[in-house]
């Protein structure tokens, strides 16, 4: 992978910077800043350095980064305009996700460099990761290369000891990849949507392998029916917490991503509470990601519990499941 050391001097250059600032947005403030305060040191290096630096990002919780501005540039311990500046949510262009080469040539106009400092969408073929660094010299930035590097060492972990735990509502990026790691772990856990959507047959995975574990009981929405095939099972219950809870309490690796339930309400917050607290209290090998796991774990107050909090979750998932990521394929890491 071409990383950015190997840039050479980027002094006097502008620096294209894909970074991840999809965090969540609470009464028009950033309420979780996990994942901007990972761009630091990628964006002070390069502002260290002499470069001119125009960032691109997408955000799902607002339409637009305008408002956020003031608490970016507190958060990242910059001004805008002063030599770096942010275009608009990536995402409010329908090329984006199109993979759409004319926009991604209007989104570096006038660049020298460019360098992916966002893990998290390396699993997406979008403009802005992949037709974007087709256009110009690219490198990985230094939050790309760690990642990277501290995932690569667990993708060949013994099947022993290993536990999975997935859940979180994205079942389409899931669902392969929970496939793929019932033949490398031990065993793997499922909650959320996730389970909902397998135990309702709506997926191909064989409920019987006995490595699987889904959840035996929930806690179902206030008017819901009780029935789990119409998604109002909104948490774990409390034997399907036990039998999770004594999964990880036996791990020598541990791997979560995805809430375990609509923990944004209280109510529905019990199963992602214990499976945090239980690998807080795990001495395995940890390894947590996600934007809503992360979220969800920094609102118990334990995310210095977790092992490597990775910015990913589709994208940690995939390049554990050895998948091939287009947005690392573009900056060479498997050539
Ligand atoms: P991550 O960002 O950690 O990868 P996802 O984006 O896949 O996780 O999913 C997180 C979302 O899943 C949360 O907003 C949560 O409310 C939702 N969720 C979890 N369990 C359920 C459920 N049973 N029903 C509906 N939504 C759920
Ligand atoms: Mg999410």
């Amino acid at each position: 992978m071409r990383k950015l050391e190997q840039a050479g001097g980027v002094k006097g250059k502008k620096v294209f910077l894909r970074v991840d600032f999809d965090v969540p947005v609470a009464n028009g403030s950033i309420s979780e800043p996990f994942r901007i305060k990972r761009q630091k040191e990628t964006l002070h290096y390069l502002l260290d350095q002499g470069a001119k630096i125009v960032m691109a990002a997408h955000i799902s919780a607002v339409p637009s980064f305008e408002p956020l501005k003031p608490q970016l540039e507190q958060l990242l311990d910059i001004k805008f305009g002063d030599g770096v500046t942010l275009l608009e949510n990536t995402r409010a262009n329908p090329g984006e996700e199109q993979n759409d080469e004319d926009l991604a040539s209007e989104l570096v106009a006038g660049c020298d460099i460019y360098v992916n400092n966002a893990f998290a969408v390396c699993h997406r073929e979008h403009a802005s990761v992949v037709a974007a660094a087709k256009l110009l010299p690219a490198y990985a930035g230094f939050l790309v290369i760690e990642e990277t590097e501290r995932l690569s060492k667990l993708i060949n972990a013994p099947k022993e000891g290993k536990v999975v735990l997935i859940g979180g509502a994205k079942a389409s990026t899931k669902i392969p990849v929970i496939k793929y790691l019932l033949d490398k772990a031990q065993a793997i856990a499922v909650g959320g949507v996730v389970a909902n959507d397998i135990l309702a047959g709506q997926t191909d995975i064989d409920t019987d392998n006995i490595k699987l574990h889904v959840p035996i009981d929930f806690v179902m929405g206030p008017d819901a029916p009780v029935r789990v095939d119409d998604s109002k099972a909104l948490d774990i219950g409390p034997q399907t917490i036990s039998a999770f809870i004594s999964l990880v309490r036996d791990a020598k690796l541990v791997i979560w991503n995805g809430p375990m339930g609509v923990f944004e309400d209280e109510r529905f917050m019990t199963g992602t509470k214990a499976v945090a607290e239980a690998i807080a209290a795990s001495p395995a090998v940890k390894l947590i990601g996600g934007g809503d796991t992360i979220t969800a774990v920094d609102k118990l107050g334990l995310l210095s519990k977790m092992g490597f909090v990775s910015t990913g979750g589709g994208a940690m998932l995939a390049f554990l499941a050895g998948q091939t990521l287009p947005g690392l394929k573009a900056l060479g890491y498997y050539d």
